[in-house]
């Protein structure tokens, strides 16, 4: 058994206390370690009243899921929690500091970083307040709910061809694009999965909201849509990453901390786990980084404490 205690309160700092952050500190917690995990309350699938393609929590709320990782993770003696948004992280000598909206600051021998992205919705007046009911992002998490029938994708970015030759898995698309940005080759493809392409933009989407009964074309023709598919758009949720120098890496998506297959980032001791670090997540991919995060830090104090 491990006996040498370290002077610093945490041997690592999690930021972001949902499904890549529980996910690394239950991974330190069972080996001992001494881990804060700091939340703010703020997850991606916040807006969307249930999770799909769960394993064993498929249809379950996300907030419930996240809610029994963390009582797990609580009750692990070296598991500490802080409700709060870190505003400021730095490297010191022998680790990093991170400081709270307050004004306090605590401190871990290793940081993980764990806080996500926010999606970057299109100023389609009607989107933001149908997000995560019938304004989706992601096909394989709510398409099979939507139960067929006629749907949009706005087509955003390089990907949106291929977005919607996804999409219409689940239903009969129209994808709204500019044809200008279609390739001969990708309208024999679109046509072959009974995609139809519209031309005229969006206005408005137009229903009581959540509920939405179709758009509103900038030509005034009315589309009747059961839903609408957004290409997904993120930006961090903050500048920790590259504030402490983290090599970056740009996606059809946006701009995501660069790791390798073990979640190390660019910077030692720094670990990122979750949306943050990958193009497409999920609840399942971001439970699998916040492990792989956690085994990789851990070998990293074994090293500094075998040295
Ligand atoms: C509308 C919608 C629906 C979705 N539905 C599904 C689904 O059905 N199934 C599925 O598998 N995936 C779904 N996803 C994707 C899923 O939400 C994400 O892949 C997942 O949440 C990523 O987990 P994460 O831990 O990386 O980040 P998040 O879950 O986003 O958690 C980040 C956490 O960090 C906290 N945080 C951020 N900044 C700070 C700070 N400075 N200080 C303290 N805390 C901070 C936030 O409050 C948040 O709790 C959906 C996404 C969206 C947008």
């Amino acid at each position: 058994m491990r006996t040498l205690e370290n002077p610093m309160p945490h041997d690592a700092v999690v930021i972001g206390g949902s499904y890549a952050g529980l996910s690394a500190a239950l991974q330190l917690v069972r080996a001992r370690r001494r881990v804060l995990v700091v939340d703010d309350g703020r997850p991606r699938n916040r807006f969307a009243a249930r999770a799909h393609g769960v394993l064993s929590n498929d249809g379950r709320p996300g907030a419930e899921i996240a809610a029994a990782a963390r009582a797990q993770v609580a009750a692990y003696p070296t598991a500490a929690f802080r409700t709060a948004e870190a505003v400021d992280v730095e490297r010191t000598d022998d680790g990093f500091s991170i400081a709270f909206a307050d004004g306090t600051r605590t401190t871990g021998r290793r940081l993980i970083l764990a806080h996500g992205v926010e999606d970057v919705l299109p100023e389609i007046p009607g989107v933001r307040e149908r997000w995560g009911r019938t304004a989706l992002h992601c096909p394989w998490c709510h398409g099979y709910e939507v139960g067929g029938g006629p749907i949009g994708v706005l087509g955003r970015g390089d990907h949106a061809v291929q977005y919607a030759l996804v999409v219409a898995e689940w239903g009969q698309a129209v994808l709204f694009i500019d044809p200008a940005r279609v390739s001969d080759t990708e309208a024999r493809q679109l046509a072959k999965r009974g995609v139809t392409i519209e031309p005229t933009p969006v206005e408005r989407l137009e229903g009581e909201a959540p509920t939405l009964t179709g758009a509103r074309l900038t030509d005034s023709r009315f589309v009747p849509l059961k839903a609408v598919f957004v290409g997904a758009q993120v930006r961090l949720s903050n500048g920790f990453a590259e504030r402490l120098g983290c090599e970056m890496t740009d996606t059809p998506m946006g701009r995501i901390i660069k790791v390798d297959a073990q979640q190390q980032t660019s910077q030692p001791g720094v670990f990122a786990a979750g949306d943050l670090a990958r193009s497409a997540g999920n609840i399942t991919l971001a439970t699998t980084d916040g492990m792989t995060a956690a085994h990789a830090a851990f070998r990293s104090l074994l090293e500094e404490e075998t040295a």
